[in-house]
């Protein structure tokens, strides 16, 4: 008999979820964390009072029913609406594409005068667009792309939106509506206390180790348990058997400002060519912070190498190919099941990578308690 039914590799949402209905089920977890704390992307590194987002800045919102009452079983969300702005050399737009961003770009007051601008601008593409820049204009129309769409995109990938293939934006949503909330799910927020609060009580009843590395002595962990669960990267996994499967990266600079309200909104996205960054956030406003001080985050867009923090799937079709190739060898390994963003190199939302955990699990134990 071995002392624990699961070994939890990560702690990330996966692993919680997956966690919390083990020990609902009665079983013993252990979880094997790299890092100096739970929570995987969705951590929280409080400053001067405020949540700060270290892994990136994280909206929950889902339309999955059942996700969100599982959610609310264990935190209460607030009432945050994303609504972001867009800052093109000082002119500020609102997102998504809705009537205040055709009014502030145009002057336009209706939906009709709203939509015939547009097309015009559209019709200047006549054809199968050939790269990314054709394709955007044949969405939005010029002004548009301009403005919001071309430097922010090239910033993000490093490269002409004439290089870029189209396929890469295949919708931009535009609403004639006034209407500034940024998705469409009927549910969104942050955890009331942040994400921690939310990880506390999914991993409860677990024993952790933090700040190891599970594959640095695997043999030792896996006799710790009857089964592992997985949810590092599948090709550190398998040794790179294959090759290395590649990311997309972001590098978030925190400045702790002597301000208790810096930009008046959670995200700013900084959309012309010449500004380094993508985004700032501002973390004190996803939860109504009235903290005397404020912390900023300036995202960078980044190149990924080996080592770094493995952010966005690039899914490609080399990198699409390899990974079923790890794919095929992760469903014969016995005793482990392989969950999340990075055993299954693919790019989850929360909601979503909450409601696999939970198909995991029912496909585990029969039933979601
Ligand atoms: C920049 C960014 C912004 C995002 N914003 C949003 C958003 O606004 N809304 C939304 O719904 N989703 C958002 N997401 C997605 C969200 O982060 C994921 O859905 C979620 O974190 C996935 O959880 P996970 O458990 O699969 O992975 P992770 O959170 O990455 O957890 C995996 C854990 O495993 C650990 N680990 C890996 N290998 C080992 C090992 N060998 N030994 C021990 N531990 C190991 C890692 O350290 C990590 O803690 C965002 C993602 C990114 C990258």
């Amino acid at each position: 008999m071995k002392p624990y039914d699961y070994l939890i590799v990560g702690g990330g949402l996966f692993g919680g979820v997956f966690a919390q209905q083990a020990t609902a089920h009665g079983k013993k977890c252990l979880v094997v964390e790299k890092r100096p704390n739970l929570g995987g992307n969705i951590y929280c590194e409080n400053v001067e009072g405020i949540n700060v987002h270290k892994y990136g800045a994280h909206i929950f919102h889902t339309k999955l029913e059942h996700v969100w009452r599982y959610v609310n079983r264990f935190v209460t969300f607030n009432r945050y609406t994303n609504s972001p702005i867009a800052n093109y050399k000082g002119e500020l737009y609102n997102m998504p594409f809705n009537m205040n961003t055709f009014h502030a770009m145009w002057g336009v007051i209706t939906p009709e005068q709203a939509k015939k601008k547009i097309e015009e601008q559209r019709a200047e593409i006549t054809g199968e667009p050939k790269n990314l820049e054709e394709q955007a204009i044949s969405l939005v129309g010029k002004d548009i792309y301009e403005k919001l769409v071309r430097g922010y995109t090239e910033k993000q990938w490093g490269r002409s939106c004439r290089e870029l293939p189209a396929f890469i934006i295949k919708r931009l949503p535009v609403r004639y509506t006034y209407d500034n909330n940024y998705f469409n799910d009927p549910h969104q927020g942050i955890p009331i206390g942040g994400y921690n609060r939310l990880v506390d009580r999914l991993f409860e009843g677990c024993d952790v180790v933090l700040d190891t590395d599970f594959l640095e002595d695997r043999e030792k962990w896996v006799q710790k348990a009857e089964k592992v669960v997985y949810t590092g990267t599948i090709d550190s996994y398998f040794d790179y058997r294959f090759g290395e499967l590649e990311y997309r990266s972001i590098r978030l600079e925190n400045e702790t400002l002597d301000t208790d309200n810096y930009q008046g909104v959670a995200v700013v996205n900084y959309t012309d060519r010449e500004t380094p960054f993508t985004r700032i956030i501002e973390h004190k406003h996803f939860e109504f912070g009235n903290q005397p001080k404020t912390v900023i985050s300036r995202e960078y867009p980044s190149e990924w190498k080996l080592g770094m923090e493995p952010y966005y799937p690039v899914n490609d079709s080399h990198n699409q190919e390899l990974y079923q190739k790890y794919a095929a060898l992760a469903e014969k390994e016995r005793g482990v099941l392989f969950g999340g963003r990075l055993a299954e190199y693919r790019y989850y939302d929360m909601d979503q990578v909450t409601a696999s955990a939970l198909r995991a699990a029912e496909r585990e134990f029969g039933a979601i308690l």
